[in-house]
C-alpha cells in the first residue's frame, strides 16, 4: 500500500456488519456444553429458559450457523456509537521508536465506557421482545451494570443491578450513572435474597464477589415473574454479540490491505477478547490465515497461565450451570490490594477450548507494569486507558519493544475496551506507590482447586 495509513480508519455507517458471526460454527472441537448442576446432564433449553431469554439460549446452544443477523433495532442502537475507530498509534509508535505497526480498537467512545454496551443492548432486546419486564445482573467494577442501565433505559426496561459491594461504596460516580438510567442498585451481598443472607450469616465482613453478586440475580430473576437474568461476559451469546468488534477491525484492516501479525486482548471472562479475534480465529481455523493470538490477564487472577480446564461453578452460591472453563476455582478472590479489574475466577468456555486446543497465548502481568504501562500510552495517545484495557497495552508495548531488538515490522492489533474515569482510586494508589504485585501461591490456587465440583 502506497497510501498513508491515517490516525484513524473508520467505516462509513453502510459498511457495518449486518451480522454476527459465531466462531463455534467453525470450530472442530466445539465448547463444552453447560451442565444441570444436580444432574451433571447438558441443560436443555428448557432448563435455560428458566433463567435465560428465549432467544439468547437459542443462540447460547447454537454450534452450527456462521452468520447471525443483527436485528435492526440493535443495529440503530450500535449506529449511536459505532462503528468505532481503529486507531493507527502512530505516536506511540514514534514514542518507542519501534519499527512495530500499531493499531489500536478503540470500545470507549460511549457513556458506558466500554465494549460491554455491544452485548448490553442485544440482551436487552431480546428481553423487551419476549414481552419482559426486567432482567437482573451482577456488576463488579460497574461497566456491565452501566451499560445494561443504558440499555434497558433505551428500551423501557426494568433493570436491578446487583453490585459487589466494595465497589459499590468505592465507586459512588458508577452507581449514581446506573440511577440515572433508571436501573435500581444493590449492594452485594445483601440481606434481599436467600443466597446473600446465607453468605451474610457465614461471612459479615465480607466486601463481596461477582460470584456472590451473580448467585443473588439470578435468584431474583428465577423468582419474579417476568424477569430472566442476563451477564455480561463468558458466556457463548455474549461472545457473538462481541463479534462486532472483530467484524468491524477486519472491515478496516481490509480496507487498506493490512494483515495483522499478533492479536492482543485483556482476558477477564474473555467476551472483548473473543469478539476482537472471531473473524481472524475463523480464518484461521479454516486454515485461511495465521495469527498470534494472546490474551492477557493480571497476575493476581491467573485464570488461563495457571488454572485448571475443568467444570466448575460459575457463581459462588452454585446456584448456576456448571461451565467447563479454565478456572480458578468458583471460591477464588484476588487480594484485596488488586486494582486492574478482569477478576472474574473462570474464563469464556469457547475461549477456554481455543487456548486447550493451542489456537492461542495467554500471558499474566503483574498490575504495577499494567499501569505503567497506561501511564506511558495516556501520555502520547490522549486517550485514558481503564486499567483492564491496559493489561493489553502492557504486552502490545512489550511486543512492539521485541520488535526494536529484532528490527521485525511486525503488525499489532489490540483491543483497547474502554477509558478508565471511573479508576482513578487504582491510579491513585499508584501514583502513590501504594500498589505492589501480590501473587497467589500455588499453595493458595490448591486450596480452591480443592472446591471444584466432583465430576463421574
Ligand atoms: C469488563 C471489561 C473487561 C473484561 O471483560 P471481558 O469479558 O474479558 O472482555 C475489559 N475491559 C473493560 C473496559 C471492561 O469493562
Amino acid at each position: 500500500m502506497s497510501e498513508k495509513i491515517p490516525y484513524k480508519i473508520y467505516l462509513e455507517e453502510s459498511e457495518m456488519p449486518d451480522s454476527w458471526y459465531n466462531v463455534r460454527a467453525d470450530m472442530k472441537n466445539k465448547p463444552a456444553p453447560l451442565l444441570n448442576p444436580g444432574t451433571h446432564q447438558p441443560m436443555t433449553a428448557e432448563e435455560l429458559e428458566a433463567v435465560f431469554c428465549k432467544e439468547l439460549v437459542a443462540q447460547e446452544l447454537d454450534n452450527e450457523n456462521r452468520f447471525i443477523p443483527i436485528p435492526q433495532e440493535i443495529r440503530d442502537f450500535y449506529k449511536m456509537y459505532r462503528p468505532s475507530p481503529l486507531v493507527r498509534a502512530y505516536c506511540l509508535e514514534e514514542k518507542l521508536q519501534t519499527p512495530a505497526k500499531i493499531y489500536y480498537k478503540f470500545e470507549g467512545n460511549n457513556t458506558s465506557g466500554s465494549h460491554k454496551l455491544n452485548s448490553a443492548i442485544a440482551q436487552a432486546y431480546y428481553a423487551k421482545n419476549q414481552g419482559l419486564k426486567g432482567v437482573t445482573t451482577e456488576t463488579g467494577a460497574g461497566q456491565w451494570g452501566t451499560a445494561l442501565a443504558m440499555a434497558c433505559g433505551y428500551l423501557g426496561l426494568d433493570c436491578k443491578v446487583f453490585m459487589v459491594k466494595v465497589s459499590y461504596e468505592q465507586k459512588p460516580f458508577r452507581r449514581e450513572v446506573m440511577r440515572t438510567y433508571g436501573a435500581s442498585v444493590t449492594p452485594s451481598p445483601s440481606d434481599t435474597t436467600e443466597v446473600g443472607r446465607k453468605i451474610l450469616a457465614e461471612f459479615p465482613d465480607t466486601t463481596g464477589s461477582l460470584g456472590c453478586a451473580i448467585s443473588e440475580a439470578v435468584e431474583v430473576a428465577v423468582s419474579n415473574p417476568g424477569y430472566r437474568y442476563v451477564l455480561g461476559s463468558v458466556l457463548n451469546q455474549v461472545l457473538l454479540h462481541q463479534s462486532i468488534i472483530g467484524l468491524e477491525t477486519k472491515a478496516a484492516l481490509d480496507k487498506y490491505g493490512i494483515k495483522p501479525d499478533m492479536i492482543i486482548g485483556c482476558a477477564g471472562g474473555g467476551s472483548n477478547l473473543g469478539g476482537l479475534i472471531s473473524p481472524f480465529m475463523g480464518a484461521k481455523l479454516r486454515g485461511e490465515a495465521d495469527y498470534r493470538i494472546i490474551a492477557v490477564e493480571p497476575a493476581s487472577c491467573p485464570s488461563f497461565t495457571r488454572g485448571v480446564y475443568a467444570y466448575d461453578f460459575c457463581d459462588t452460591g452454585m446456584v448456576c450451570p456448571l461451565a467447563k472453563m479454565y478456572t480458578l476455582g468458583s471460591g477464588f478472590i484476588p487480594a484485596p490490594n488488586h486494582a486492574g479489574g478482569l477478576r472474574y475466577h473462570g474464563m469464556s468456555p469457547i475461549l477456554s477450548q481455543l487456548y486447550d486446543d493451542g489456537l492461542m497465548e495467554a500471558v499474566a502481568v503483574p498490575q504495577t507494569s499494567v499501569f505503567e504501562a497506561a501511564e506511558q500510552f495516556a501520555r502520547v495517545e490522549g486517550i485514558l486507558p481503564a486499567p483492564e484495557s491496559s493489561h493489553a497495552i502492557k504486552v502490545a508495548i512489550d511486543e512492539a519493544m521485541k520488535c526494536k531488538e529484532t528490527g521485525e515490522e511486525k503488525t499489532i492489533v489490540f483491543g483497547l475496551t474502554g477509558t478508565g474515569y471511573f479508576d482513578m482510586v487504582a491510579y491513585e494508589k499508584f501514583h502513590d506507590g501504594k500498589m505492589d504485585d501480590y501473587i497467589p501461591t500455588d499453595e493458595e490456587l490448591q486450596k480452591y482447586f480443592a472446591t471444584l465440583p466432583k465430576m463421574d
